[in-house]
């Protein structure tokens, strides 16, 4: 697979409101907390879910103090799950399909959260056994994608995750050391790993943090505001709140629309090109 199909693939996992029946604002359950000023259980519908599956104040969701709603990017599977696998039935118009609907959305969510991460590996130039062995698992998920409802409820998702998981960090690992590779000085890999680590609100405004590996690391509140983070990898990482602001991200491996979504920056932030500038960032 050529670069750019993976980057087709990756950027075909756009969320299109208007082809899902509102499935975020009714599936999943919300808890009361800075980020929702309601509660809501999973499998009812959001009191903002105009009948249209359009929400009634979308245009002021920050302001209304459903941060969360600015935050959430369900990568497309709104869409598969209303139009592919219930092929354009309604929760509304055929309740009885309803609860399967809500409880298919989040695995569809995680196959497609895989989908983006592996056409993400393949995007980037790797040696060919690597990439042969993420595009098998990525013909597997897509092929999950195309699964009916009974069958999507019985998959056993760590089946994929685990082989996956490895295969991301073998890519991370080769894309950081070929970096460190060419970085003045004598760089060692172990100096750069900062798995899990609990950086919450840590300083580190301007630092050099290329070929950092953050996998899994909670960066809430971190000052990150000009560091160079070119080549870190931020899969699973925690950002809420972090400050980006005139930070270069452009080559962050593994970083997600929810990611910088609930992050703080400006417009002098670089992003990678799959990831948009958050509205609320323009200051
Ligand atoms: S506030 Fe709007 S976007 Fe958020 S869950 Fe409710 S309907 Fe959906």
């Amino acid at each position: 697979m050529d670069n750019g199909t993976a980057k087709n693939i990756r950027e075909g996992l756009t969320a299109d409101c208007s082809k899902c029946f509102g499935l975020c604002c009714t599936a999943l359950a919300i808890v009361a907390s800075t980020d929702f000023p309601i509660n809501k259980p999973a499998g009812t519908p959001c009191v903002n879910l105009q009948s249209d599956y359009s929400c009634q104040i979308h245009s002021n969701l920050r302001g209304r103090g459903f941060k969360g709603c600015t935050v959430f990017d369900c990568l497309g599977a709104g869409q598969v799950v209303s139009q592919v696998t219930f092929k354009g039935q309604s929760w509304r118009d055929n309740p009885e399909i309803g609860d399967k609907m809500f409880r298919v959305f989040p695995i569809m969510e995680q196959i497609h959260e895989m989908i983006a991460y592996i056409s993400e590996a393949l995007s980037y130039d790797i040696p060919h056994k690597l990439s042969d062995r993420l595009n098998v698992q990525l013909v597997a998920l897509q092929n999950l994608t195309r699964l009916d409802a009974e069958q999507l409820l019985v998959l056993d998702l760590a089946k994929y995750r685990i082989p996956i998981n490895n295969l991301l960090s073998e890519t991370s690992k080769y894309i950081r050391e070929s970096l460190l590779a060419k970085l003045p000085g004598n760089k060692n890999a172990t100096n750069y790993n900062h798995e899990r680590a609990d950086w919450i609100g840590k300083k580190l405004r301007g630092k050099d943090l290329r070929a950092m590996n953050f996998r899994g690391a909670y960066l809430i509140a971190a000052d990150l505001r000009n560091t160079d983070l070119r080549s870190a990898d931020f899969i699973g990482a925690d950002l809420r709140d972090a400050d980006v602001s005139g930070a270069n991200l452009s080559t962050s491996m593994f970083l997600t629309q929810m990611q910088i979504n609930s992050a703080k920056g400006d417009v002098k932030t670089t992003l990678p090109s799959q990831i948009e500038r958050p509205s609320h960032w323009v200051k």
